[in-house]
């Protein structure tokens, strides 16, 4: 029989102690009777494809919520990123500063445009890019011609960058602008994880030229599967709703197209799911925060691990919760991975960091020696809106 670590058996309790020893997934969704309603009226309607009313319902609320001028909503969290950044003007060999630290979905968006992910490095309080470091590499490697950043190792236009807010917690979003502005760069946030978190009271997703979310079945909010655009610019918003509706020009009945579009428009009936879940979103935050203060006390006590905690003038919506072992106890990771999953609390390392990955090892990137070793010693715990209640 092997030993198991001190650490190991604190952080197992202390997750017990919060949330109880019942199994937990890392995130279930949370329906009530209101998403049976609206998905039998959209039944009902005949209109469960991307022509009907709750598609427009949603997109207002969406709206409304964030702040953002306009909302197009999108198939998944992917097809939203692919649209923004081909609005923005990323295009073939062009290059995208993406963190190294994300979900494929980013990386994998930027080579939808036949574009190359350049990735960057992280900093320790959002997890998301470091902005000082990414600004003195740039300097370096870079130089504006014509208007325009160009790499001078690969030749290439460096076009656009990609924050991620990581489980909902804010980048820097200030110093992001002030480094796009200097460097003719363009702003598109993924803010695929941040629905409601706001950046010094502005929602995420409102800051670049253009953000996307995504409201897939383990997101703060589902609509099953889909995505939605940001933006503040009606030119670019009504590009986005052409391009993901098939580039289809309106007309009652005939079919003309300018354009190579795609089939990327959500449909009705999970709009009508989404109309359901955005009722509740203020409530799923709150609960999400409360859950964090419970994390947060048991917690308290033990030496060698941190759980992230919102960064500074950021409100976070919570989506995962997160803890990170401190550099001398990254060997007991998996051993902690395998003993709350073993006993049905499922807990989850971070993404293996893409210029690791088989599509991505080729691609040009900045020193990570910061992002490897965060990546390695970051564990995700239980994290669902209603554990609060459970536990009670
Ligand atoms: C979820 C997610 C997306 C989009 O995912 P879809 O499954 O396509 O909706 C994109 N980026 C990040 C960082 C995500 O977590």
């Amino acid at each position: 029989m092997t030993k198991i670590n001190k650490l190991t058996k604190d952080i197992l309790s202390a997750i017990r102690e919060s949330i109880g020893t019942d199994p937990q997934p890392l995130h279930a969704p949370s329906f009530s009777l209101t998403e049976i309603n609206y998905l039998s009226e959209c039944i009902e309607s005949t209109y469960v494809s991307s022509v009907g009313s709750f598609v427009g319902k949603f997109e207002r609320m969406l709206a409304d919520y964030t702040g953002a001028k306009y909302a197009i909503a999108t198939v998944n969290g992917t097809a939203a990123l692919h649209v923004a950044l081909k609005i923005v003007g990323v295009s073939k060999n062009d290059e995208v500063l993406i963190p190294a630290l994300t979900f494929i979905a980013t990386a994998n968006a930027v080579s939808y445009c036949n574009a190359i992910p350049h990735f960057v490095e992280a900093e320790s309080e959002s997890m998301g890019i470091d902005v000082k470091k990414l600004r003195s590499y740039l300097h370096n490697i870079s130089e504006i011609k014509n208007g325009e950043c160009i790499n001078r190792i690969t030749n290439r236009r460096i076009k656009a960058i990609v924050p991620m807010h990581t489980f909902g917690h804010p980048s820097n979003l200030d110093d992001l602008l002030k480094l796009c502005d200097e460097f003719q760069i363009v702003l598109v946030e993924d803010a695929a994880e941040s629905l409601g978190s706001l950046y010094k009271d502005r929602h995420t997703g409102t800051f670049g030229a253009v953000g996307t979310l995504s409201f897939n079945g383990n997101k703060i909010l589902t609509t099953g599967g889909g995505g939605a655009i940001l933006t503040n610019s009606l030119e670019l918003a009504t590009q986005a709703r052409h391009l993901t509706t098939t580039g289809k020009l309106p007309h009652k009945w005939e079919f003309n197209h300018d354009v190579v579009g795609f089939n990327y428009r959500m449909p009705n009936l999970n709009a009508a799911l989404g109309c359901a879940q955005m009722e509740k979103i203020t409530n799923f935050i709150e609960l999400k925060r409360d859950l964090f203060c419970r994390y947060n006390e048991s917690f308290s006590n033990i030496k060698g691990v941190a759980l992230i905690r919102e960064p500074k003038e950021c409100r976070s919506n919570y989506w995962l919760q997160t803890l990170v072992l401190d550099q001398e106890y990254a060997h007991l990771r998996d051993e902690i991975l395998r003993e709350t999953n073993n006993v049905g609390l499922m807990t989850r390392p971070a993404w293996s960091i893409l210029s690791n990955s088989i599509p991505y090892a080729g691609s040009p990137k900045m020193d990570l020696v910061f992002t490897k070793t965060l990546a390695s010693r970051i564990i995700n715990i239980p994290s669902s809106p209603n554990l609060m209640s459970a536990s009670i």
